[in-house]
């Protein structure tokens, strides 16, 4: 018998991952699946960005990176910051990581002693309960429900910090929800965050470039707190990069040492070759990916005026990122004759048996009344997806 660590065995695994990959063991086994549940740009990388890979590989960028990325990368990275977001930020500040997924665990490792607390804004992106359990944290959560756009309030965040609170952490554009915090909410929130000094923001920002409105505000543009404010963005869904793996953060120079202390003794870095096609997508107009936008914002309202027919679907309007979140209570306690919805999971798992289409339950994502659809897949498939799932649903009595 193989004995493995208590950390280990603790751990959940990642539900979102987990449902790609049964909704792909469906798929191979000849079922016709359709897969709503990853959180994937469904887009080919752009080819400029291809290319500049493809000169990589040929230009030799075969070595060890540094460990917080090339300097040349992390000034594009400066350069983006400032020109995007106008914010400033120096090389020294950036550390260039393995997916954003990286970015936030180097962050709490580098922040987090057991036992302390982390305020984590629900519904929140699954990995960041289990990431502060293996930073030995204690997660508490503050909730907003649809009633709010799943936005918290600044004094809901007051109230939940104690002189125990080290971080607090959110995602806008947010994932599962799709909602987006507007600059003077963000003020609001960090004027709370001004009165506690020991309190590092986790902001993070991956949906940036997936914003309908097309502006994106960032919690580190307010200069009391900015020192104290992690950003972690990267290229998996704004460049359809997720396969590439590069994210970073920017941050006070003393946590992007601590962080590249960290990776340095674990990854050493992402790819070289991955490194020299970001450049390219830091340095490109941001308007270069507009049209995936576009097609989002086109996804989404059609999701939505079809899901409108599901009768006990009740849905926020999401401002970015691609996932909508319904609130699918209603269907608690009905049953088909064979199956019987005693809550989000078995209504995940009664969807993606009977209707072949498959979702996540909100549990992953700290809502227990909801469950998470991506759009990120084309017109036909949403067309077909929901006409499946109206059918499955109203069998259910
Ligand atoms: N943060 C959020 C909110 C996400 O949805 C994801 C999804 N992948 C990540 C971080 C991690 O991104 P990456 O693929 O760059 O690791
Ligand atoms: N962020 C995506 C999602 O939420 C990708 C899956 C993952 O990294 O867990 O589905």
């Amino acid at each position: 018998m193989i004995s493995l660590s208590n950390r280990i065995n603790s751990l959940a695994e990642s539900e979102t991952l987990a449902m790609a990959q049964k909704s792909r063991e469906l798929k191979s086994r000849g079922f016709d699946v359709i897969n709503l549940s990853l959180g994937e740009p469904d887009f080919f990388t752009p080819e400029f960005v291809k290319e500049a890979g493809i000169n990589g590989i040929k230009e030799n960028h075969s070595f060890y990176t540094p460990v917080n990325g090339y300097l040349e990368l992390r000034q594009s990275i400066c350069k983006k910051l400032e020109r995007d977001n106008k914010l400033r930020y120096t090389p020294e500040q950036i550390v260039v990581t393995t997916g954003a997924k990286q970015a936030l665990y180097n962050a709490l490792m580098c922040l987090v002693n057991p036992g302390d607390e982390v305020i984590i804004a629900a519904p929140y992106w699954v990995s960041y309960r289990d990431m502060v359990q293996l930073a030995e944290g204690q997660a508490v959560y503050v909730y907003a429900g649809i009633e709010d756009d799943f936005k918290i309030k600044p004094h809901q965040l007051e109230a939940a910090i104690t002189p125990k609170t080290r971080v607090f952490m959110y995602s806008s554009p947010c994932n599962p929800t799709g909602s987006v915090y507007t600059e003077s909410e963000l003020q609001e929130l960090a004027k709370v965050l001004e009165k506690y000094p020991q309190i590092t923001i986790i902001a993070d920002e991956i949906y940036e470039h997936i914003t309908f409105s097309g502006v994106h505000a960032s919690i580190a543009a307010f200069d009391a707190i900015r020192d104290r404010v992690v950003i972690i963005n990267g290229v998996s869904k704004g460049f359809a990069m997720t396969g590439w793996r590069l994210g970073y953060l920017a941050a006070h120079q003393d946590i992007a040492k601590a962080c590249t202390k960290l990776q340095g003794q674990i990854t050493s870095g992402t790819s070289s070759i991955t490194q020299r096609a970001t450049i390219a997508a830091m340095d490109a107009n941001p308007s270069v990916t507009a049209h995936m936008l576009e097609k989002f914002r086109e996804r989404r309202d059609l999701l939505m005026e079809l899901v409108r027919d599901i009768p006990c679907f009740i849905i926020n309007k999401p401002e970015g990122a691609f996932y909508l979140f319904p609130n699918v209570k209603a269907y608690f306690g009905k049953s088909d004759g064979d199956y019987h919805i005693k809550d989000a999971p078995d209504l995940c798992m009664y969807l993606l048996e009977k209707a072949q289409v498959a979702t996540v339950a909100g549990d992953a994502f700290g809502d227990k009344d909801c469950i998470r659809i991506s759009y990120a897949t084309s017109n036909q498939l949403i067309i077909e997806a929901v006409k499946r799932i109206k059918e499955c649903l109203a069998r259910l009595k």
